[in-house]
């Protein structure tokens, strides 16, 4: 029999059509006076709306958040902060308007409020990766962790059908990892189970109709899950892949995953047998890495690392980096297995 360790993180989570009206209130239970709204540029408009609908209380908005949260932008932010002598934060938009928060309330405490609107699962986690030089790291800390995280479907509907699938990737790849976690559990078993479920069930509803509200309802619901899997089960050597292969050539954070996770998954089969046995079931499938890579493809997702702009000499570099520190893997990794994987992955190769 394996122990485990299983933390429950505080939080409160709100998923319902139309609760992004309950963002005043929620403020106003913090004690709330001067919040600062966080946003990436192309979601300036709905950082602006919110702003407005906090009344007084909305102190400033700050539409510059950007993807591997890097710390330039942060130190911008902060001054923010400080000017505006700013009591709390609202982050609205994916992984990388909520990345800015997490980064803002390590460096402050401040209370947030943090409304999702890709499946990223950023949120949930109490992960703060953060980009200097070239290079992403990551730190947990309860300090980033929202107090309040609002799912509202509504806010799903204009996420284009390839950020969505591409995002849907980056959630099933959360619950991959946690299939295979360093100590599994069962509730972490079967959150992973079901996110991979529904994600894969949901993405090609919403390719074909990115307005159906129950196939978005169903993916949000998975992202929240496939964050708390992130949270409880931890990662592996997926996500180490693809903060080196962010932070290293700055390549799109859920795409790396998309064209990543079905060769990772290719690579860990073997030592791996009950994730793979609960991914067969999820997906109704006997291989689930060539579902997965099917599914990228028949959605239109990115399928090689060439195509996201990877040169190919950075393999070598990239399977260096991985080595240095190599993270817990079912299958330990090793310089020419990372290499061959790397190498499909870059061609865009089937996973094998
Ligand atoms: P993103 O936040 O950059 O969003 C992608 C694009 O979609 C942006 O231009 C954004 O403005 C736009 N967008 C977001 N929601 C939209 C909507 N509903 N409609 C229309 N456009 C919308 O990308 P992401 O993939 O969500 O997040 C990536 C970042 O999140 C990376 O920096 C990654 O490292 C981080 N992340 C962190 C964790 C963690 O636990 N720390 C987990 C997952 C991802």
């Amino acid at each position: 029999m394996a122990g485990f360790d299983h933390e429950t993180l505080p939080g409160r989570v709100i998923f319902g059509r139309g609760s992004l009206a309950r963002v005043p209130e929620f403020a106003a239970e913090l004690g709330a006076s001067r919040v600062l709204v966080v946003a990436t540029a192309s979601q300036a408009r709905r950082a602006a709306q919110l702003q407005k609908a906090l009344g007084k209380a909305g102190a400033a908005a700050f539409a510059r958040a950007a993807m591997h949260t890097p710390v330039e932008v942060t130190e911008d932010a902060m001054r923010v902060v400080e000017a505006e002598a700013i009591d709390a934060l609202v982050a609205i938009g994916g992984g990388s308007a909520i990345g800015l928060g997490k980064a803002i309330a390590f460096r402050t405490d401040l209370p947030q409020i943090v409304i999702p609107t890709t499946y990223a699962g950023s949120e949930m986690t109490p992960v703060l990766g953060q980009t200097e030089a070239g290079a992403k790291t990551t730190q947990r800390s309860a300090r980033v962790l929202p107090e309040v995280v609002i799912y509202d479907v509504d806010l799903t509907l204009s996420l284009p059908p390839q950020v969505s699938v591409t995002s849907g990737f980056n959630a099933m790849a959360h619950a991959v990892e946690a299939l295979y976690a360093r100590e599994p559990n069962r509730l972490l078993s079967a959150a992973a189970q079901e996110c991979v479920r529904a994600m894969a069930g949901a993405l090609p509803k919403i390719v074909v109709a990115p307005g159906d509200v129950e196939a978005r309802a169903q993916a949000l619901e998975a992202a929240w899950l496939g964050g708390w899997c992130l949270a409880a089960g931890g990662s592996a050597l997926h996500h180490r892949l693809c903060h080196v292969l962010g932070g290293a050539f700055g390549l799109p954070h859920a795409e790396t995953h998309t064209v990543l996770l079905p060769h990772v998954l290719a690579f860990n089969v073997k030592a791996a047998p009950d994730a793979v046995g609960r991914l067969c079931d999820a997906l109704d499938a006997a291989h689930p890495a060539d579902v997965l890579f099917d599914l990228a493809q028949s959605l239109g997702g990115p399928l090689s690392l060439k195509a996201l702009g990877m040169p190919r000499a950075g393999i070598d570099r990239v399977a260096a980096t991985v080595l240095e520190a190599p993270p817990w893997n079912p299958r330990p990794p090793d310089g020419k297995g990372l290499k061959r994987l790397l190498a499909r992955a870059w061609r865009g190769d089937r996973p094998h």
